[in-house]
């Protein structure tokens, strides 16, 4: 009697991370920024904790950071939201992720998702009973056909889970692909999931938009955000989730069992966090996108062949059209212990049929880091 989870290894960001640890190899990359977020939120954190903020917050999540997740749902994307019945505070996006799949997934019920995928979708999934049914997105622009979706929805779909923007290939979901999704969610009476954690991390002009903003969409579609993308802070594991009533019960239901609740400090921080002015905001996608910059034009400048990348912390370079024969986990391992620069090997993020020319590079780093990475790939050449 194995279990679900026991066909698992250990998820690859772990992998990767401690082989860069001991290889003292630039860690390009499990996806967390090296500096310290925004100082008055972290001093918030430190202030709540101080003066005596360190008991069981409610189990939905400190009001006054679930009022500002509606109230920054309605600035950014113009949602109505009522923070006491449609809104939920979580461990992080990755247990918002949980308690959605194993307070409204049933054995049996199927769920849609698109390849490539962060990594904790499908062993949740396989988890709760459920059976995951993969359409595989297709590079450069990993675009998808109405044809791709027939394939895989049926009369048993349940649930829809998307990541927009998309980890780790960079895509940005259009307004046409979300409409094309919706129009299958709906007429097969799913729900949708929506991972949107790097909702702020959105480059060159293009607008973010929640599938939860699309006609017909706002009664069966689930909303995640989370303070460690919105705000640099990964460690802090605050995520938090916009859903309807009906949907938000069930999922409440699972959450009070895995975590009930989650640091009262953190909450208070980041609720003074999402009610900061859209500069802020801004501010952090430019930032990134200068990021995405240098390390695309640092890479290109090696003979790396760089996809295009549209959001996210990360983008993915194709082994193959750079003249490199070899497989990208051999590649990734070789290249933290030989050359002293880490990346995760792109087939980590599928379930079925993984392409094994790619590899994905984090640019949420200082320049000089990103720098270090690109004299030691020169040097390596
Ligand atoms: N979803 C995606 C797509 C992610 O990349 C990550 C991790 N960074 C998470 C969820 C988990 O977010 P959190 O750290 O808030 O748990
Ligand atoms: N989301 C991060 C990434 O994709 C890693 C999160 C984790 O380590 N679980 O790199």
């Amino acid at each position: 009697g194995n279990s679900v989870l026991s066909s698992y290894g250990t998820t690859i960001f772990e992998v990767m991370s401690r082989l860069a640890d001991q290889h003292k190899a630039v860690n390009l990359g499990q996806g967390f920024p090296d500096g310290n977020g925004p100082p008055d939120i972290v001093a918030a954190a430190a202030d709540y904790l101080a003066s005596g903020w360190n008991q069981y917050p409610p189990m939905p999540g400190l009001p006054a950071l679930r009022q500002a997740v509606a109230a920054h749902g309605r600035r950014f994307y113009g949602l109505d939201i009522d923070w006491a019945t449609e809104t939920m505070v979580a461990c992080g996006a990755t247990e918002v992720l949980a308690a959605c799949l194993f307070g409204l997934l049933e054995p049996g019920d199927e769920v849609v998702l698109f390849q490539p995928l962060y990594d904790s979708y499908v062993p949740l999934i396989r988890r709760a009973g459920a059976v995951p049914r993969f359409v595989s997105l297709k590079a450069p622009d990993w675009s998808f056909s109405a044809a791709d979706l027939d394939a895989v929805f049926s009369e048993r779909t349940k649930l829809v889970l998307i990541n927009n923007p998309q980890n780790p290939a960079g895509k940005v979901w259009t307004r046409a692909e979300l409409e094309l999704l919706a129009g299958r969610v709906i007429a097969h009476d799913a729900i949708a999931l929506c991972d949107e954690v790097y909702e702020h991390l959105v480059f060159d002009g293009r607008p973010h938009i929640p599938l939860m903003t699309l006609p017909g969409m706002r009664e069966r579609t689930l909303r995640i955000g989370s303070a460690g993308k919105t705000f640099s802070l990964t460690g802090w594991k605050v995520g938090y989730l916009t859903a309807p009533p009906h949907l938000l019960a069930p999922v409440m239901k699972a959450h009070q069992f895995l975590t009930f609740t989650t640091a009262p400090n953190l909450q208070h921080a980041v609720a003074l966090g999402l009610s900061k002015d859209d500069g802020y905001f801004t501010g952090l996608a430019s930032d990134m996108q200068a990021r995405r910059d240098r390390l695309s034009a640092g890479l290109s400048a090696v003979g790396l062949a760089v996809l295009p990348c549209a959001g996210t912390y990360f983008l993915a370079v194709d082994l193959q059209a750079s003249g490199i024969d070899m497989a990208d986990q051999d590649f990734c391992r070789l290249l933290t212990e030989r050359v002293g620069v880490a990346a995760i090997p792109f087939s980590a993020f599928y379930e079925a049929d993984a392409p094994t020319h790619l590899a994905r590079f984090c640019f949420c780093k200082r320049d000089e880091i990103l720098d270090e990475a690109i004299a030691r790939l020169i040097r390596g050449r």
